[in-house]
Parts: C-alpha cells; structure tokens; sequence
C-alpha cells in the first residue's frame, strides 16, 4: 500500500512562505524547523530530498547538514521514498494511526 502523497507540495505548510525565509542558513535552519512540524506532507518532503539530494535548506524538517549525515549513515538506501512509505505503512499497522512522522 502507498501512503505517501504523489501531489503533496500543495499541502506544503511552508507553501505560502517566502523562499528567503526557507533557504536560510545555519543556526536560522532551526527556527525554519518549527514550521515543518505541522507540515501534514513532512514525510513525503523529507523523501523528495534525500533521493534528490536536495542540498540546501530545511526539507522535511531536517537540515542540510543532518540530511547529510543521515546520507553517510544510510548508504545504500535506493529509493527514500520507498523506504518511508514501508515505515509508514508498517506505523500504521503497528499502531493503528495513520503517522506522518517516520523516524528515520
Ligand atoms: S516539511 Fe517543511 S519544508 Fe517540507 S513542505 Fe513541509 S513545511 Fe515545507
């Protein structure tokens, strides 16, 4: 089963915010964070990142330099977005609630 939204970029919670307060850097990636915490399509930004290898900015309610080291730490993943829509399907099936916040 696919949870993940093909077409999630128009549930964005950022999708009205300025590209200049997303694509900040350092420590500011922090304050950009708050906003991804509500985002109902976090798991599948965080998905379109990391198999893109999105460098800059907050994707997903990850930074750049954590999405970085969760590349190193996760080598040979193929396909991200594959990979979190299985852990959230199994959430769903464990917990009985459809998540959106897959631990990676
Ligand atoms: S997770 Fe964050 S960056 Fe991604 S769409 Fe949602 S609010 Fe925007």
């Amino acid at each position: 089963m696919t949870t993940l939204i093909e077409d999630w970029a128009d549930q964005a919670a950022c999708k009205d915010s300025p590209p200049d307060e997303l694509f900040v850097r350092g420590a500011e990636q922090h304050r950009v964070k708050q906003i991804c915490s509500g985002c109902p399509v976090r798991t599948e930004c965080l998905a379109e990142a990391l198999d893109n290898q999105m460098e800059w900015g907050v994707w997903g309610g990850m930074t750049e330099r954590e999405r970085r080291a969760l590349l190193r730490r996760r080598p040979n993943v193929q396909s991200w977005r594959r990979l979190l829509d299985a852990a959230q399907d199994q959430h769903r099936l464990d917990t009985g609630v459809a998540g959106h916040d897959i631990a990676v």
